[in-house]
């Protein structure tokens, strides 16, 4: 996994072996260790991004980069569940990392109130083993693609319209990117419905693909979309093939 590459030798400390006693008896020490030797980019902290955020903390990653430029609105509350009513205009990478830090101080947050553009993108990905989407919109997808498929890093695209949500597991190398299956012309509408509970199972999908990803535990979708209909709460998963003409073959 691209994201142990580091020679530094981690450990955990007795409170570390504590906090994680449950998921000890799932993964071992190794697999918990493997967890904080990675770091994550989390690609807008939104509904999507705020979930992933909060159970990557939780899981104990060693850092987690929160990219977002937008600032709390009322209307992101029903969802977008680090956000709370007092945190009103406030930028959401810092709305996010108080209440992240409260939860795991073992946890480095590093919040960047940027929006993601082809100007940040490499510096940005450059500072991480694996990326998370949380964006909302196709064409910062795209960008961020991109980036991460030409630094060889893994990007675990999530995103969800209403009842319906996908999840697809990209590793540059083995599988095809995400403009292999989307047209970049794509463009998203300004206002997605979202609803909660949606947004947390698909997050919560996004996040289990990152967690055996890096713990080896498992078995990763890797080059499959994962599509989840909550309407009637069917799950399929569909084989990805690799576009002849793309740039990442
Ligand atoms: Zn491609």
């Amino acid at each position: 996994m691209s994201g142990c590459s580091s020679a530094e030798v981690i450990e955990l400390t007795p409170s570390e072996l504590l906090r994680y006693e449950r998921q000890l008896l799932l993964f071992g020490v190794e697999g918990q260790k493997k967890l904080k030797k990675t770091s994550v980019m989390i690609a807008g902290v939104g509904g999507l991004g705020s979930f992933e955020a909060l159970y990557l903390t939780a899981l104990g990653v060693g850092k987690l980069v929160l990219v977002d430029g937008d600032t709390v609105e009322d209307s992101n509350l029903n969802r977008q569940i680090l956000h709370w009513t007092d945190d009103i205009g406030k930028p959401k990478p810092i709305s996010a990392a108080e209440k992240l830090r409260r939860l795991n101080p073992n946890v480095e947050i590093v919040p960047v109130t940027e929006r993601i553009t082809r100007d940040n993108v490499d510096d940005l990905v450059k500072q991480v083993d694996i990326v998370i989407d949380g964006l909302d919109n196709w064409e910062a997808r795209f960008i961020l693609d991109e980036a991460a498929y030409r630094a060889g890093k893994p990007y675990i695209h999530a995103g969800i319209y209403g009842f319906e949500g996908q999840v697809v597991v990209i590793v540059p190398g083995e599988t095809p990117c995400l403009r292999c299956l989307l047209p970049p012309s794509l463009k998203s509408p300004s206002k997605i419905p979202a609803v909660g509970p949606i947004v947390a199972l698909v997050g919560s999908i996004a996040v289990t693909e990152l967690m055996k990803l890096v713990t080896g535990m498992g078995e990763v979708n890797k080059g499959k979309m994962i599509v989840v209909d909550a309407y009637t709460m069917d799950m399929m998963k569909i084989e990805l093939r690799p576009r002849k003409d793309c740039k990442c073959g």
